[in-house]
Formats: structure tokens, sequence, C-alpha cells
């Protein structure tokens, strides 16, 4: 990796700014519903507090459109990362001002607060420069670990790094921008990427920087009747996005020309209606019939697409391949996860729906690496630079 990591700097003593992704889910209680974020941090913090650091944490919860929300309070966060510590972690209620600069003050070796959340105050998103110093203020030296939240230029993921060095990524963040590095550089052949999802227009450069990078993209969900609609293949009623037509047919016409397989499906599994209670049918052939809509890959698609995931080296997937949400349309998203988990390559998941769905199918232990940003794999394997990774110190 180019960028510093904690394991390169002296942690003793020293007053740690942390930023983490603790944006969990609440229930109205205010109870923590889904603890995994918290979780993936504890290899971080166990490795800094151990080393005697004094750690200032903090992060976003949900869109409190800038002002204090107490539904959105990370209080709670605090105290169940205290029991998973086994050691009390401090709150702050505040992320800058008096009660932060106390809290961080108070501080001693191997202890820790964690302070509001960071989108009580509009600023954060606004990446003030002020705000930014005011974070900066309270620390030493600057670590992110907020690997989800690296593609936005904000105060804790950015503008901080212009007011403290060194800046470091922290375990979590090391280990993504390893296996996703090894996606995108001298990736292991054969490489078969998987892109599903609702639109071709939210995965362009996903689909343009995968065709030049992998050997065979294989392509589901909604998505798909775009592109076979642009070959002119009925779809019936399925979603099609109608104004991407002519950019699907240049993402096919791009994939021959390099030589590549743009793979669509060959079957899939209709209904007459949107709904969890339509029956599912299988519809053999590329065509859906009128009055019908595609809401998964078929059977023959399916075993097509695993003996590709079998043969490769290297599998990167994101986007569902159907309405998994359902149970009727879920099959080919849970087949193809099961189709990646038993593929000797090294596989990357990433996007909120398909590492449910690897969750869903009980093989999430035997993907390499499951990524715990959706927003920021997705803009990592599209080719793009990530603010809050690029800000980070270079290794000297
Ligand atoms: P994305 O956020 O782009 O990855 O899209 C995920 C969403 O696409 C999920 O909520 C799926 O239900 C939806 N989706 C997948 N396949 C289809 C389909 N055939 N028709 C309608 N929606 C679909």
């Amino acid at each position: 990796m180019s960028k510093l990591s904690i394991r390169d700097l002296p942690l003793k003593g020293q007053r740690v700014f942390l930023r983490v992704d603790f944006n969990v889910p609440l229930d109205d209680s205010g109870a923590i519903t889904d603890e995994t974020r918290i979780r993936a941090s504890l290899p971080t913090l166990r490795y800094a507090l151990e080393r005697g650091a004094r750690l200032i944490l903090a992060s976003h919860l949900g869109r409190p459109k800038g002002r204090p929300d107490p539904r959105m309070s990370l209080r709670p966060v605090a105290q169940r990362l205290g029991e998973l510590l086994g050691r009390p972690v401090a709150f702050a209620a505040d992320c800058v001002g008096p009660e932060a600069e106390q809290a961080g003050a108070a501080l001693s070796d191997g202890a820790a607060v964690l302070l509001e959340n960071l989108r009580f105050h509009p600023e954060e998103e606004k990446n003030d420069a002020e705000f930014a110093r005011r974070l900066a203020a309270l620390a030493d030296v600057y670590v992110n670990d907020a690997f989800g939240s690296a593609h936005r230029a904000h105060a804790s993921t950015e503008g901080i790094t212009h007011w403290l060095r060194p800046c470091a990524a922290g375990l979590l963040m090391e280990k993504e921008l390893e296996y996703l590095g090894k996606a995108v550089e001298n990736p292991a052949r054969p490489y078969v990427a998987i892109v599903g999802g609702a639109k071709v227009s939210d995965k362009i450069d996903l689909l343009r920087n995968l065709l030049k990078l992998a050997d065979t993209v294989l392509v589901g969900g909604a998505m798909a009747y775009t592109f076979l609609k642009a070959q002119g293949i009925e779809v019936g009623r399925s979603r099609v996005e109608e104004d991407k037509l002519n950019l699907a047919n240049e993402l096919l016409r791009s994939a021959a020309e390099q030589n590549k397989a743009l793979c669509l499906p060959v079957d899939h599994v209709v209904a007459d209606r949107f709904d969890a209670s339509a029956s599912p049918e299988i519809v053999k052939g590329a065509a859906i019939p009128a009055g019908r809509l595609g809401l998964d890959i078929g059977p023959a698609t399916r075993s097509r697409y695993a003996q590709e995931i079998a043969r490769a080296q290297t599998v990167v997937w994101n986007g569902p391949m159907g309405v998994f949400e359902m149970p009727p349309f879920a099959e080919g998203t849970l087949a193809i996860a099961r189709a990646v988990a038993a593929s000797p390559a090294l596989s990357i998941v990433g996007g909120g729906d398909s590492v449910a769905a690897v969750n869903q199918a009980g093989v999430a232990d035997r993907i390499t690496h499951v990524s715990t940003g959706g927003g920021a794999s997705l803009e990592f394997l599209s080719g793009m630079k990530l603010p809050g990774v690029e800000a980070l110190t270079d290794r000297p």
C-alpha cells in the first residue's frame, strides 16, 4: 500500500483522531439492530488501545440534516462499544467545542472517547475548513478507518488532513485497499466481474472500467433488460431505461472491440406483476413475452454464470441478479453467491445487496473479501480516486 498505515505510527501517549464508520441502524427505541460496523472497527481499536493510544473516535450516523437529533445520537454506540472492548468508552455530547476538548484532554493512555455524531454540524458535509481545524485541534495524529465514507470529501475524512499530520489508514481501511487494489492492479486471470442491480445508469463507470480490467462481465438484474432491448430482443414489461439503450449498445460494442465477453441472461424468471406473491414462471430463451416482467435470471443463466465463476482466478461482484428481496425471485442472486463462494478465485463482494445475499446464503466466510463500503467500493472499482484515501500521507 502506498499510504501510511496505523502500524507505521508511534501510538503510546498519542491523541489519535480515529475516523470510524459507526453508521449503524437503530430502531425507534435507540437500540442497535445490526452491529456489523462496530465489530469491523474492533481490530484497529484494540491495536491502538493495546499500544497506549488515547483514542478520539468520530463517526456520522444517519442523515440528521446538520442539527442535533436525539434519534441519531451515537451515545448507544459508545455503550455497546465499551461492552465489546471490555473497557468503558467515554462519550462527549458534541464533536467540537469545550465538551470534546475536555473529554480528549482527560484521556489516559489506552482509553477512548466517542464524539457525538459529526453530522449534527452542517460544516461536516460541507467540508468546512474552520470546522475541520477544530476537529484536528483535538488530536496529535489522524487515522481513517471509515472506508465506507472515503468516497466523500467531508471535514472528518478530507478537510481534517490539512491540519493534522501524519494521516494514516486504519487496519480495516488498509484491508479494503489491499483487496480492492488486487482487483484493479495486476489481477490474476481469468478475471470475471458480475454486475447486477436496478439501473445501468448507476453503474456506467463501473461497467466501463470492468470491461477494461476483466476478461468476462456477467450482467444480471434489471439492467440486463436494457442491454437485451438495445439488441432488439423483446423484454415484455421488464424494467428498462429507455434513455440508456444507446449507451448499452456502446458498451456492447466496446466489449466486442476489446475482445471481452459481456454476457447477458439466456433465460429468466418472470411474473405478471412486481409482487412477492406473484407466481414465478421460467421463460426459456432471452426474449420475455409481452405482459410479463423479468424478475430474476433463469436456471440456464445461473449454471452458465456459475461455470464462468468456477474457472476464474479473480471474481468481483456488485449488485443482485434479480429482485432478491422477494423470495420467489431470490434464487439467481443466491446461486451466484454460492458460486462465488465455491470458486477458487480471489473473490471480492461489494454493495449492500450483494453483501446481504452472501450473508443470506450463509457463505460470507468463504468470500476472500466482503467490502464494508457500498458506494466507496463501487467508486474504487470504477477507477475513481477516493478523496479520503488520497488525503492520507504517502509512505516515504
Ligand atoms: P442497485 O442498488 O442498483 O444494486 O439495485 C438493487 C435493486 O435492484 C434491488 O432492490 C433489486 O430488487 C433491484 N432489481 C434487481 N433485479 C431487478 C429486476 N429484474 N426488476 C426490478 N428490480 C430489480
